[in-house]
């Protein structure tokens, strides 16, 4: 891309959020169903039949709204976009136009705040599927219960979109008001893009891209677009307004529609729908009640407990691993919770069946000198395989670390009295000698002895006899 040139991105996501049933009937959301099973007179879009609204759907889309810090319209309704097209039975989409749940927000990532236009409510279309040349509808889709997230054009690179993204879906996931699975298209995002000469306005022509399946062809359709545009400007040619969809196999964008006529949707309030009222006190409860954000709580744990970026962020990447963290991290060392979990845990999936208390408890008795290290992790092994509680394994295994002075004392003083060759040998400068009689130590204690208790014992005991001649 050009020096004198910066991208502008804005993007436009659609969470498919969390409900048992669409947003306008009771017609089941399970994915994957038979084609046209999960439909009514509703979705369908029969003539007579009336829409009632999912009252969890707007519970969740105001749950969004407040997480991405926006204003809330007490009073906010549904509006009609009229258009035609085969998946969309009713001939219109009910959607929020003139007055969206939330508007006017900011989504916070560590270095920068990114500012969100507005979120809303609105209903999916059904899906057309392409077979042997035949075109297939399924409306299973349509109604679906969707929240679309408008951000402002404040994404500057293909690789800030993609943490955008990434961060974003993360939030939703700990929010589990969606399940933002890219593949069953629980989330799908749209990107608009122009370039602009460094400190100037904004360039109207903005290029809207479609297709893309994945965090990656996202930003790999925005780099391609960037350098594509930058070729056109740098020939003195003007970037065209239109809509781009991204070729995964070309590796690159495609003509798609000219957006000059500016398609007229002829919004209206949708007549069927009561106005959505909220009282602000109940606007308010939501958002004292939402979930601690990830973001929060890694800087948290980073902060407080002194865990690294690193480990904070392998912690962070599934809830139920982070939530195992931090309630282990609460009766254990946090830093050597993280630790232990990075070590030996990661290839677990989450929740474990063991409770956090379990994996305390063995760090802590490592920490104590009751159990090495490699006897804990045997332990920890050993209470994944088999739910028993790490102290019965212990006891089981005689694996209990003996830290008894007086006992261990009494080893030392066997050890050097059946070993005076050696211990010569440690007098005479050869200092490793040392090693050879602290293992003895430790083979007459069946590896029960603590081997750092036997180690300073051993150089007491020898330092000593040599003063003593
Ligand atoms: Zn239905």
């Amino acid at each position: 891309m050009n020096q004198d040139l910066e991208m502008v991105v804005g993007l436009e996501m659609h969470l498919q959020l969390k409900t048992s049933s669409k947003m306008f009937c009771s017609c089941s959301t399970e994915f994957a169903a038979p084609a046209n099973t999960n439909t009514c007179p509703i979705c369908l879009g029969w003539p007579g039949t009336l829409p009632s609204l999912n009252q969890r759907a707007v519970l969740y889309g105001l749950q969004g709204a407040l997480a991405l810090n926006c204003e809330i319209n007490l009073e906010s309704w549904f509006d009609r976009k009229n258009y035609f097209y085969p998946d969309l039975p009713k001939g219109y989409q009910i959607t929020q136009y003139q007055k969206p749940l939330g508007y006017n927000g900011t989504f916070r990532m560590k270095k920068k705040n990114f500012a969100i236009q507005r979120v809303h409510l609105e209903e999916d279309a059904g899906k057309i599927n392409y077979n042997n040349g035949n075109m297939e509808i399924d409306f299973n889709r349509a109604g679906i219960t969707l929240l679309e997230i408008v951000t402002e054009p404040v994404i500057s690179s293909p690789e800030e979109a993609r943490s955008f993204l990434r961060e974003l879906r993360l939030l939703f996931l700990y929010m589990e008001i969606s399940d933002c699975n890219m593949e069953e298209g629980s989330l799908r995002c749209d990107a608009n893009i122009s370039l602009r000469k460094v400190g100037e306005e904004l360039s109207p022509n903005q290029v809207e891209l479609k297709n893309m399946n994945s965090f990656q062809s996202i930003a790999r359709a925005l780099e391609y677009e960037g350098k594509r545009q930058s070729k056109i400007l740098s020939e003195g040619e003007l970037i065209k307004r239109e809509t781009r969809g991204w070729d995964e196999r070309e590796q690159k964008t495609y003509f798609l529609r000219s957006k000059e006529q500016g398609f007229d949707y002829r919004y209206f309030p949708e007549p069927d729908l009561p106005r959505i009222l909220l009282e602000q006190e109940f606007v308010n409860s939501v958002g004292n009640n939402l979930p601690q954000a990830p973001g929060e709580r890694q800087k948290k744990w980073m902060e407080e407990w002194g865990i690294g970026d690193e480990e904070a962020a392998v912690l962070i990447a599934q809830k139920p691993r982070a939530e195992f963290f931090e309630k282990t991290a609460c009766l254990a060392h946090p830093q050597e919770v993280a630790k232990w979990i990075k070590e030996n845990l990661l290839q677990f999936d989450f929740p474990l069946e063991i409770p956090p208390e379990y994996l305390a408890e063995i760090i802590n008795r490592v920490e104590e000198g009751e159990l090495s290290s490699t006897q804990g992790k045997e332990v920890l092994q050993l209470v994944l395989e088999t739910g028993k509680k790490p102290g019965e394994i212990i006891r089981e295994k005689g694996w209990k670390q003996v830290s008894d002075e007086v006992y261990i004392n009494q080893i030392v003083e066997k050890v050097l009295e059946e070993n005076p060759e050696v211990v010569q040998d440690y007098f005479s400068g050869k200092e490793k000698a040392i090693q050879n009689l602290i293992g003895q130590a430790m083979k007459i204690s069946k590896g029960q002895a603590n081997p750092q208790l036997v180690g300073d014992l051993m150089a007491r005991k020898l330092k000593e006899r040599e003063k003593n001649g």
